[in-house]
Formats: C-alpha cells, sequence, structure tokens
C-alpha cells in the first residue's frame, strides 16, 4: 500500500512515516515501517540496491560507499545474507550499460564524466549519468523493465523516471468534497439555529413588552412598573453577560469609559458600545422592528396609541442576523424597474430577430436564384418568406420603439442611468448591425412579386398587420440619437462636396486639369456617402 503511494510522488502521511521512536523505523524510500535499524538495513540492501549484489557490478561504488556498505553489512543478521547470497545469483542485467571512456557526456546534462566514479549507469535505459542526474529510485525486475510490483528498486535516471506507468507530476488525487460539503454544512446549520434562536428571542420580547405596556401604562406609577417589568423580561430572555468581566466592546473593541457606556444586547446578551461611528448597538423601535419582521408569529400587534415609544437594544451582530436576510428576500422578490423590464423585452425581441433573420436570408437568396433562372418559386417557399418577413417586421418595429422608450425614461438614481446608456450603445450597435441592412428589402421583394405576378401575388408578401408593411415605414423609427448622428455626419458632406465643387471651378479656370481630375474623384465618393445616409434616414433627412 505505502509502496502505491511512492508510484504517485507523494509521500504518505502514514503514522509510521511520523515516528522518530529508534526502536521503530521508517524506510526513507518506501516508508515501510521497520521495528529496529537492523531490519531496514536488510531491508536497504536487499529492496533498495544498495546492496553490493548491485553495486559491486556497478563502475560507480567509491571507496566510502563500500566502507559504509561494509559497516551495514555487518550490522545486518544472517537471514539477509542468505538473502544477499540469492541476490548475487539473480542480477539485474547489465548487457545494456553503456560502457564508460574518458570523454563520455551525462546524458541528461550533458557535462563531460571526469572520472569512473562520477558515472553511474541508469539501470532501467543503461545511459551513462552523473550521480546527480541518476538518483531516483524505481522498481525493476531483472530484466531491467518496469515492475511497480514485485521488481526492486534501483537507481534510474530522471527520463526512466517519468516513463514509469503510473507517473504523474501532481502527485496523487484526494476527494475532499464531500468533507468539506460537510463542515459547510454544519457551519450554516448552527447559523440558521442562531437566526431561529434570535427570531424567538424578539418575538418573546415584543410581544411581552407590549402586554406589559397595556397592563401598566395607564396605571398610577404606571411609567415606573412597566420599566422595572420590562427589564426583568429581558433578563429572563436572554442571560446578561457579567459587566465586570468586560472593559472592552465586543464588536468594536473600544475601550469603555466613564464617556462610552456599556450596553447590553437584548437578544445576544454581549456588551457592546453605541458609538454612534460603529453602530455596535442601537435601540430599535418596537415598531420598526415587528414590521421589518412581520413574518413571525407575533400574538400581539403594535399599540395604536402614538406614544407607544418602547425600543430594544440590539448589537449590530443580531441586526444583521435577522435584518440582512429579510433585506435580500425583500430585494430579490422586487419587480425590476422600468428600464430593466424594457430592457428583457429587447433582449427576447434580439433573440427573435437572431433566429428569424439567418431563415429569412436564406430563403430569400434561394426564392432569388430561382426567379434568375426564370423558374417559378415553390409557393410554400415564398409563404414562408411572407411570415419570415411579418415576424421581421413587427420584431424591428417594436424593438426601434422599446428602444427610444429606454432613452426618454427619467432615471431615479446613477446606477439606473448607467444602465440606461449601456442600452443605448448595445441596442443602437443592434439596429445598426441587424436592422439597417435590411433597409433595401422592401424593393427586392416588390420588384420581385411585380415581375413575376401570376405566381406571387401581393397578398402573400404582405399578408400581416397594416401598420408594418414595409421595412422603411419603420426606418424612420431611427432612434433620436441615430437620426442626431446621420445629420451632423451629412452636413459635414454636404460641407465638403461644396468646397471640392468650388475648388473645382477654381482649378478649371487655372486649366489645372490633372487638379480637377483628382478632386472630381473626391467629390464623387463624398456624393456617394451622401446618398447612402439620406437613404438610412429616409424621410428624416433634408435636402
Ligand atoms: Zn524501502
Ligand atoms: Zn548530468
Ligand atoms: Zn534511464
Ligand atoms: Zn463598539
Ligand atoms: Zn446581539
Amino acid at each position: 500500500m505505502n509502496n502505491t503511494h511512492v508510484e504517485v510522488g507523494i509521500a504518505p502521511q502514514t503514522p509510521e512515516s511520523q515516528t522518530v521512536n529508534m526502536e521503530n523505523v521508517t524506510c526513507p524510500i518506501c516508508f515501510k515501517s521497520f521495528s529496529n535499524l537492523v531490519l531496514l538495513n536488510t531491508h536497504l540492501d536487499n529492496d533498495h540496491g544498495f546492496n553490493d549484489s548491485i553495486d559491486d557490478s556497478s563502475p560507480t561504488v567509491s571507496k566510502q560507499q563500500a566502507t559504509s556498505q561494509e559497516k551495514k553489512r555487518n550490522i545486518a543478521n544472517t537471514k539477509s545474507k542468505n538473502i544477499k547470497v540469492l541476490a548475487k545469483v539473480n542480477k539485474i542485467k547489465t548487457g545494456h550499460w553503456k560502457a564508460y571512456t574518458s570523454g563520455s557526456k551525462c546524458h541528461d546534462c550533458g557535462h563531460i564524466l571526469k572520472s569512473k566514479s562520477e558515472a553511474r549507469n541508469c539501470r532501467k535505459c543503461g545511459n551513462l549519468f552523473s550521480k546527480w542526474h541518476c538518483r531516483n529510485v524505481i522498481r525493476l525486475n531483472l530484466k531491467a523493465d518496469y515492475d511497480p510490483e514485485n521488481g526492486k528498486w534501483y537507481n534510474c535516471c530522471q527520463g526512466c523516471y517519468i516513463m514509469r506507468p503510473g507517473y504523474n507530476d501532481f502527485g496523487s488525487r484526494v476527494d475532499l468534497t464531500e468533507t468539506f460539503c460537510k463542515i459547510r454544512y454544519s457551519k450554516s446549520d448552527d447559523r440558521e439555529l442562531r437566526r431561529l434562536q434570535l427570531e424567538n428571542r424578539l418575538v418573546v420580547l415584543i410581544n411581552g413588552i407590549i402586554i406589559l405596556y397595556n397592563k401598566y401604562h395607564d396605571s398610577i406609577l404606571g411609567p415606573v412598573k412597566l420599566d422595572y417589568n420590562i427589564t426583568t423580561l429581558e433578563r429572563s430572555t436572554v442571560p446578561w453577560r457579567d459587566d465586570s468581566t468586560v472593559s472592552n466592546c465586543n464588536i468594536c473593541h473600544t475601550k469603555f469609559t466613564f464617556l462610552l457606556r456599556k450596553h447590553h444586547c437584548r437578544l445576544c446578551g454581549s456588551i457592546v458600545c453605541d458609538k454612534i461611528e460603529t453602530c455596535c448597538s442601537n435601540e430599535l423601535l418596537i415598531r420598526f422592528l415587528q414590521a421589518v419582521t412581520s413574518d413571525l408569529n407575533y400574538t400581539q400587534s403594535v399599540p395604536e396609541d402614538p406614544e407607544f415609544d418602547k425600543g430594544i437594544r440590539i448589537c449590530s451582530n443580531c441586526l444583521d442576523m435577522i435584518y440582512v436576510p429579510r433585506k435580500f428576500k425583500k430585494d430579490i422578490s422586487a419587480l425590476p424597474t422600468a428600464i430593466i423590464s424594457k430592457y428583457y423585452s429587447l433582449q427576447n425581441l434580439s433573440v427573435v430577430i437572431n433566429q428569424v433573420l439567418p431563415k429569412f436570408e436564406d430563403l430569400l437568396s434561394k426564392i432569388e436564384i430561382t426567379r434568375e433562372l426564370n423558374n417559378v418559386p415553390d409557393i410554400t417557399d415564398v409563404r414562408e418568406l411572407g411570415k419570415h418577413r411579418e415576424k421581421l417586421l413587427r420584431a424591428f418595429k417594436a424593438y426601434n420603439i422599446l428602444t427610444k422608450q429606454v432613452v426618454t425614461t427619467r432615471t431615479t438614481n446613477i446606477s439606473e442611468k448607467r444602465i440606461q446608456e449601456s442600452i443605448k450603445i448595445i441596442s443602437s450597435d443592434f439596429i445598426n448591425e441587424k436592422i439597417l441592412p435590411m433597409k433595401n428589402l422592401p424593393t427586392i421583394l416588390n420588384s420581385g412579386s411585380s415581375s413575376n405576378e401570376s405566381s406571387t401575388n401581393n397578398s402573400f408578401m404582405d399578408t400581416g398587420t397594416p401598420e408594418v408593411k414595409k421595412l422603411s415605414d419603420l426606418m424612420s423609427d431611427l432612434t433620436i440619437k441615430e437620426i442626431k448622428e446621420y445629420r451632423e455626419e451629412l452636413m459635414v458632406f454636404k460641407e465638403q462636396s461644396f468646397m471640392l465643387q468650388s475648388m473645382i471651378k477654381d482649378s478649371k479656370k487655372q486649366r489645372h486639369f490633372d487638379e480637377v481630375q483628382v478632386l472630381s474623384n473626391n467629390l464623387k465618393d463624398i456624393k456617394k456617402r451622401v446618398d447612402d445616409i439620406q437613404n438610412k434616414l429616409g424621410e428624416q433627412g433634408f435636402d
């Protein structure tokens, strides 16, 4: 089992590996546990290749190493000697080892191996390495094949170490999700329990105080009796912490002074300050508390009497526990603002347009091609095209109207203003990208239907509501912003074309005909752009 861990490159945290007891030692290589050093030495010799049965045949055994082997051998017991004899017989193959010659280089880093004693053969691949680059240990059988189950431990190079079956460089993976979830849930269970506890105390206090108020507030000495009884109720609801043991606020840790007084939270009993800057505690009106927690089971309701001004001191921790989840629930259940709900509609429309548009374009080009070949288009195609067109026209129209509504909606705060700006940008991009290129659509359809009236009469093309028949109807529905921008562009181009015209006149007078040529070309370009913009603007343009 331990060996399996080594195979994935992770040191197992078994109790054995942590022990320092010399009577119970652990192999530093495979983490097997042994009852004494002698057994460990035997194990090192036999299983990890420190045995001279391997190193004898190795060209790398130094004098020093040999001495330490000697020592180990001396303290090893007879049993291990027997195994050694066996091991000598069963040597790992060495036939594939590269021989050392002067000038041999480390197969890994390329350094020249100055002497034979510096070199070591990888027991797996047989190449020569410096000792530093042949320090990994791996289980091999006598044929120098990987054998993680029954092989013995031999030195190998980094390459062979990585190539062994089951190697990974990220260690073993231990799935702790379940443990984590358990801890998480128990934590949130604790929190939930705490919240229920606090809410329960709040209900007891509020009900109790209202009952006491109704009982005493009209009687003689009422206010005194009332306050006394409320204090008794409060102290019986939650044990108060002893004042004398506490010298700092439980929340902000400020030291209490003569001026900074101690207060008890009526829900958790802890001692806190009432600094205005930190709001560690506040006396909150029962009227307010009950309204905020109206979902709790109160048996008493706040007295009508406007003089009822009783409050409960609550620390900020307890307030958070009770108030924050309720505020959150309220926030997410609140209806979206006008702008947001319009944005949702815009989103839905853009989904519709994005879905229908490609289908429409495909059908259109199919029908166009059929007509160019002077064939009669399929009647179902034409009908389908009419349906898509209808859907698109309606969606375009609605999109334009909604965009205009969003742009003109009065915003109530800065974040809404930002949302509005973003929607403006998104929708005007969408209009530019999807809707404006469709501007010439009606001409294509109309000319098509008139030239081929026998097969496609207008009733197929204009099956929709009477308000939206042509795209040009809604092109006048460009957003105000767009119209403004297009008009400004138009002005600039018109000015330019006017200037060019006068320059051409001058050049003609001065007989600079090459200049006239260039200028006229420029003028042509600009006139084309003016036409484009005027097309986009439709009846919103001007001459
Ligand atoms: Zn070992
Ligand atoms: Zn090297
Ligand atoms: Zn190797
Ligand atoms: Zn404080
Ligand atoms: Zn508290």
